[in-house]
């Protein structure tokens, strides 16, 4: 499958403030709901920094993610490894970059840290942007990689995000998240889909992206909002169901 090429603008520090006063509103009239779906999230990092400055970037785009995903489904950290390696994303070129030979072996590497468990792997790159091919400037990539199949029901995924520096600080985990989490089987057209459920995005040309959306508020915009992104019901319902969502027992 096709991986998406995503890019997001920086949020102004204004709008998270007050992001944060309305989640600090919410906390104190008790409105917090108890995480009912909830998605594991293991984070590699092939950047060269200390562990303790890349734990706390994966916290912070984990955190982004939760605030917008918050009620429908719940992202948890489950463990961070660092390779001795270093790669930068500016020798790897944005096209099917998720197969690029490189990328493959360091999904490989994360997954075998931590016992091929099921979830979802972000890798994080050094460098800014990954080299230019069909998109420019591209900071984030989501895909997922098919373990086992039965049938259309039964089938186990386990999801890849590969991110740059520059999506340090954006909504850009929570959008790549996205992608993971829509991808599922679908039986007419036999095969894996990653489509928005509410999409299509439509290129001024008429063309159109069933993967992301066309509303410039939604986290699946093409080019993720600045401001706090918006997620429909429908999404939420297909992200619920996703093989790598977990439904939380006794909830
Ligand atoms: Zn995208």
């Amino acid at each position: 499958m096709e991986p998406s090429l995503c890019l997001s603008p920086k949020p102004t520090p204004k709008q998270d403030h007050i992001h944060k006063l309305y989640k600090q509103k919410n906390q104190e009239k008790g409105l917090s709901v108890l995480a009912a779906y909830t998605v594991d999230v293991y984070a590699f990092f092939v950047n060269g920094a200390d562990h303790g400055s890349n734990t706390l970037r994966v916290k912070q785009d984990i955190q982004k993610a939760n605030e917008v995903w918050n009620d429908c489904v719940t992202f948890q950290l489950k463990g961070v490894t660092t390779s001795k390696r270093r790669v930068n994303a500016g020798s790897i070129s944005s096209d099917y970059v998720l197969i690029h030979p490189t990328i493959e072996a360091l999904f490989q590497e994360a997954q075998t840290l931590e016992g091929h468990k099921t979830g979802i792997y972000v890798l994080y790159l050094s460098g800014e942007y990954l080299a230019p091919g069909r998109g420019k400037k591209v900071v984030g990539v989501g895909g997922t990689e098919l373990v086992s199949f039965q049938n259309e029901d039964d089938y186990e995924l386990t999801g890849r995000i590969l991110l740059t520096e520059k999506a340090a600080g954006r909504y850009t985990l929570a959008h790549e998240l996205g992608h993971v989490l829509f991808t599922r089987y679908d039986a007419k057209r036999a095969a894996l889909i990653q489509d928005d459920p509410s999409g299509p995005y439509i290129y001024p040309s008429g063309r159109q992206n069933p993967g992301h959306n066309n509303d410039k508020r939604n986290l699946m915009y093409p080019v993720s909002p600045s401001e706090r992104p918006r997620i429909t019901g429908r999404q939420c319902h297909t992200a619920r169901n996703s093989k790598l969502t977990r439904r939380q027992k006794g909830i």
